[in-house]
């Protein structure tokens, strides 16, 4: 499939639009991953803040691709639930502001933004790869959409598989030490299912 070169506001929008549609979807698996090594509550933390995110993008719908990731990075930082929705809305605030205020961006100008969004993630969370959490996906995701967007989603899928062998050392799953390990993240899964409507998004 042959790829756009530039991607602009209704692209974000559909993406987020995708990703609310896909987590709603597997609400329930990400929550059975979180009633593993967590509190259960992963999927409906999720649901809730994409849903939110869905309408925001609906009811005022921003005009540039760093606009609608800060709009949606912003109502998933004031919808409660969660560590992971002050994570993920720290991840989409900080993409559309490295983004700056073009009117469409790049697939290599996203890959730099999200590698921004990333490391943002990491500076809040003062977690990194290998810790297992959402950024086992996240990290590999950002380098991989240098490449492509079909790599990138590989790479994510990858990362939260590469989660299972680990032992938690951030999060409520931490608190398990070794009985955290033989499961995989729900964040690093959410973060895949994310890349993944990305990449789909991509190929429509
Ligand atoms: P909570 O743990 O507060 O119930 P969620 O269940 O919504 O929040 O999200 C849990 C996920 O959040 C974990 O699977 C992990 O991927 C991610 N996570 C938790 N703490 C951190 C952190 N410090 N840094 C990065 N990701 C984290
Ligand atoms: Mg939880």
């Amino acid at each position: 499939m042959t790829e756009v070169d530039e991607f602009d506001a209704a692209f974000f929008r559909h993406w987020l639009t995708r990703a609310a549609a896909v987590v709603d979807r597997e609400a329930e698996h990400l929550t059975e991953l979180d009633s593993a090594i967590g509190d259960a509550d992963h999927g409906a933390n999720l649901k809730r803040g994409f849903a939110a995110v869905k309408d925001v993008l609906e009811k005022d719908p921003p005009e540039t691709p760093g606009a609608v990731l800060v709009a949606a990075g912003r109502q998933l930082i004031s919808t409660v639930g969660g560590a992971s929705s002050p994570l993920y809305g720290t991840l989409l605030r900080r993409t559309g502001k490295a983004l700056g205020d073009g009117s469409s961006v790049t697939r290599e100008e996203l890959a730099t933004a999200l590698a921004a969004g990333v490391a943002a993630v990491a500076q809040l969370g003062g977690a990194q790869v290998g810790d297992k959490t959402m950024l086992d996906a996240l990290t590999p995701a950002a380098e991989a959409l240098g490449g492509s967007f079909a790599a990138a989603r590989d790479a994510a899928e990858r990362g939260a598989l590469a989660t299972v062998p680990l032992q938690a050392r951030k999060g409520r799953a931490s608190y398990l030490g070794e009985r955290s390990i033989g499961h995989q993240d729900p964040g690093a899964t959410s973060s895949a299912l994310l890349i993944a409507a990305l990449a789909e998004v991509a190929a429509a």
